[in-house]
């Protein structure tokens, strides 16, 4: 990890950002696709937070017009000093609001779904849960508004199936499950909704990785003693 200073787009004061050196994934990734450490734990230095702004994004150095209007107010202001969340969470909740104003549906997926992951990592349950209902609600209206955000349908599908389980909103899941039964194109993803269908039907909220799925399969398989 190195340190090194950016000019902040919204502010133009100068600040320092931690910058991955290098990132490697070992292992299995979650059912939601985070990934195995130790990219896993670099959560909180791929989002950066201006200390005198609190303008949060990828790249602290390029804002727009819309960034810069919305830092300055309340509802974002209050966002990045909510208590009910952990500190990085609040940075990608902060950078999930920038990503809705600018209307960019893909990275407010995937900003929401990361604030979850922060949540995770501090234990704030109820605050992880609120934040994969809203990554839910959002992965719902990029299927309305036909904006893909995980790669192929049948992955973005098993992604929110995964953030309402965990959030225990086993009626969704399961209903997203059942509306798309037999149509799922994609031979892994299938592995992974068939573990689901399990998970959801035990009304189990617990973390599992893909290789739980693929495990899960097997012994669906073995022949019985
Ligand atoms: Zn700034």
């Amino acid at each position: 990890m190195d340190e090194h200073e950016v000019t902040c787009g919204v502010c133009q004061k100068q600040t320092f950002v931690r910058m991955i050196t290098s990132t490697n994934s070992m292992g299995s990734p979650d059912l939601d696709t985070r990934p195995a450490p130790m990219r896993r734990y670099n959560l909180g230095a791929e989002i950066s937070r201006c200390p005198y702004c609190g303008y949060c994004c990828v790249d602290l150095k390029s804002a727009t017009e819309s960034d810069i209007s919305l830092v300055g107010q309340e509802e974002y202001q209050s966002q990045l000093t909510n208590t009910d969340f952990p500190e990085i969470a609040n940075s990608y909740l902060c950078y999930a609001l920038l990503n809705d104003a600018s209307d960019d549906s893909e990275n407010h997926f995937w900003s929401m779904l990361s604030a979850a992951w922060a949540c995770d990592d501090e234990g704030t349950e109820d605050a992880a849960a609120s934040c994969r209902l809203q990554a839910a609600d959002i992965g719902f209206l990029c299927f309305e508004k036909g904006i893909s955000f995980g790669g192929d349908k049948d992955s973005e599908i098993a992604i929110i199936v995964d953030a309402l389980r965990r959030a225990k909103d086993f009626n969704r899941a399961s209903a997203l499950l059942a509306e798309h039964d037999g149509s799922c194109e994609n031979e892994t993803v299938q592995v992974v909704l068939n573990f689901q269908r399990d998970l959801v039907f035990k009304q189990d909220c617990q973390l599992y990785k893909i290789q739980h799925a693929f495990e899960h399969a097997e012994q669906q398989h073995a022949p019985e003693d």
